[in-house]
């Protein structure tokens, strides 16, 4: 007997929007999962836009309202990877529906919002996910065991970023992104990185964030400018609750940073380094080395790295960014299906947003010191 249809329905088919059809469709080949995966349909803001992304997705039906696919019996999952301003309204009407969702990050545009989204979900039988997708690395999951394990020691500092040079030239468009409420370079990147600190680290206590805007005015899309308001970079101190300290960057005005998801990890007797533009590179230092030889050493991603082995049987042949997301899309499957916990529900999600609103709160509150007033 055949296995049993899971069917996605897909809001939202731009950069994320296709990538959540190649997840879907390489976790359906590349692992054994308990349902057989299938996008039923998608929707996009019009009809035009929903039929000519099913023609070049290969999906067979579209929509010109997302709408329909909540109220689609058939459909089993929604997939979130509109703007998002529009996340919350999506996903309480797909909880309220019964359906799975997976949702892009970040999971709202508010700390408020996204409690709503996480309670309506914990009150709720359905299964949720943010899509985290860079801690889905299996090279995350080794450096996260090699820091917790405590053979190094005592976890000391962590240093991360998340830099991009997308919004770097003044001419970059006006969009969604720099929506005064929700949008700027903290929710957008940020978030990745703040996701990952806590992967690595545990648990955040305490930040205080520097939020700035460099590029005041940007042209919509009919050329008339634009006022914009939100965070062009922000960088925040952190503290964790187990006493290690540290910082993020997150910044997308970065020239020539294509994807610096990087960070470095400080433990009493060894370090790690990690960059987003090398994901199958793990750079390991360990202190008890003999004198001489000390230095990091690469870590190449291999089968012993699971799940690497399911999509290449031979080591350093390298997993892709896509690959990542087809890694998350099998957490959550399993998750579905009662066999593995949700890998980053709302409730994960609520805990990111909390963060980023704290952070921006903080900026507020810094004062600053002029040189002058030493100088004089
Ligand atoms: P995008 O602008 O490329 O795509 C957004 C899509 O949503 C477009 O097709 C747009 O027409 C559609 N859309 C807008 N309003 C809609 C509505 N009311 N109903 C249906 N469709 C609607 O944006 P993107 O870069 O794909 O970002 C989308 C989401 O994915 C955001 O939440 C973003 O933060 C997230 N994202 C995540 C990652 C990641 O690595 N996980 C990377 C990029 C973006």
């Amino acid at each position: 007997m055949g296995k049993k249809e899971l069917n996605f329905g897909l809001i939202g088919t731009g950069f994320m929007g296709k990538t959540h059809v190649f997840g879907i469709s390489a976790a359906n080949r590349v692992f054994d999962l308990p349902y057989k995966l299938r996008l039923k349909k998608l929707a996009d803001i019009s009809e035009d836009l929903a039929s000519k992304a099913a023609l070049e997705l290969g999906v067979g039906e579209y929509s010109g309202n997302w709408q329909e696919l909540i109220q689609d019996e058939s459909i089993d999952v929604i997939n979130i990877t509109s703007p998002n301003s529009f996340h919350k309204e999506m996903a309480l009407a797909a909880i309220r529906a019964g359906k799975h969702v997976y949702c892009e990050k970040p999971l709202s545009i508010s700390v408020q919002d996204a409690k709503e989204m996480s309670d309506a979900s914990k009150s709720s039988r359905v299964m949720t996910q943010v899509g985290f997708n860079y801690i889905c690395n299996p090279l995350l999951l080794k450096a996260q065991q090699i820091i917790r394990n405590g053979d190094l020691g005592e976890i000391r500092g962590f240093r991360g970023i998340h830099a991009e040079d997308y919004m770097a030239s003044a001419d970059s468009q006006f969009s969604w992104r720099h929506d005064p409420v929700g949008g700027g370079a903290l929710a957008d990147l940020g978030s990745h990185i703040i996701a990952t600190a806590e992967f690595l680290i545990g648990p955040i206590s305490e930040v205080l964030g520097n939020c700035v805007t460099s590029v005041h005015q940007r042209p919509n899309f009919s050329g008339e400018m634009e006022n914009v308001f939100t965070d062009d970079v922000t960088r925040a101190f952190l503290k964790f609750e187990n006493g290690a300290s540290g910082s993020i960057e997150a910044n997308w005005i970065a020239m020539g940073r294509k994807m610096q998801h990087d960070f470095e990890v400080f433990v009493s007797k060894g370090a790690l380094f990690f960059s987003q533009e090398r994901l199958n590179e793990l750079l390991f230092y360990k202190n008890d080395d003999p004198e001489g030889e000390k230095g990091f050493k690469t870590i190449v991603s291999s089968p012993e790295h699971e799940p690497y082995g399911r999509f290449c049987v031979a080591p350093g042949h390298q997993l892709g960014f896509g690959d990542l997301k087809a890694i998350e899309v099998k957490g959550f499957v399993e998750a579905i299906a009662g066999i593995g916990a949700e890998p980053f529900n709302f409730e994960a999600g609520l805990r990111v947003q909390s963060l980023v609103d704290l952070i921006k709160k903080s900026s507020g509150e810094t004062q600053w010191l002029t040189t002058e007033t030493i100088l004089r």
